[in-house]
């Protein structure tokens, strides 16, 4: 079977923030695939609109799903735990709102892809810092490391 290593960031800013995130978690690794690795969670300042701080957090799962069979289901997911708004676009500007859960696709294996719903990897991701410092120790932590 072929497998694909995909790496997600998870983001809630509303109510008991971290139970969303293992919430989510559990939800992933039922309908998605295995959690491989996951970076420690981060609170940090919400960025583009005025709201809650977040707590974040990017995981690594291993996935026989295609790109858009996993759109689909992290979008399920999100709407099963109860989120209401998407993120919509007013004057060519998004307008963002608070949300139980985020589930945003960051990379899937080497691929890129670019359709209507689903840019991978993640058209935001470089600039956001709340996604790449946990990018980053997820993938620090699953580097083989020689010694001499
Ligand atoms: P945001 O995460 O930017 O706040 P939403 O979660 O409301 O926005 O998602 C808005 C739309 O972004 C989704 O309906 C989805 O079709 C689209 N989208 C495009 N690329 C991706 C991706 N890599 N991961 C998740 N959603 C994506
Ligand atoms: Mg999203």
């Amino acid at each position: 079977m072929d497998m694909a290593i995909v790496f997600i960031s998870l983001g809630s800013n509303l109510g008991i923030r971290e139970q969303h995130l293992i919430h989510a978690k559990n939800a992933i690794q039922k309908d998605i695939g295995t959690i491989i690795s996951e970076s420690s969670i981060y609170e940090n300042d919400a960025v583009g609109f005025d709201g809650n701080p977040f707590c974040n957090q990017v995981i690594k799962i291993e996935t026989i799903l295609s790109p858009k069979d996993l759109l689909q289901k992290t979008q399920e997911i999100e709407i099963k735990m109860g989120r209401t708004q998407k993120t919509t676009i007013k004057n060519d500007m998004p307008v963002y709102s608070n949300r139980i859960i985020d589930i945003d696709i960051l990379l899937y294996d080497d691929l890129q892809i670019n359709t209507e719903t689903l840019t991978i990897p993640h058209p935001k991701m470089n600039e956001r810092e709340f996604v790449m410092k946990p990018l980053e120790e997820v993938r620090s932590r699953t580097h083989l490391t020689i010694n001499h």
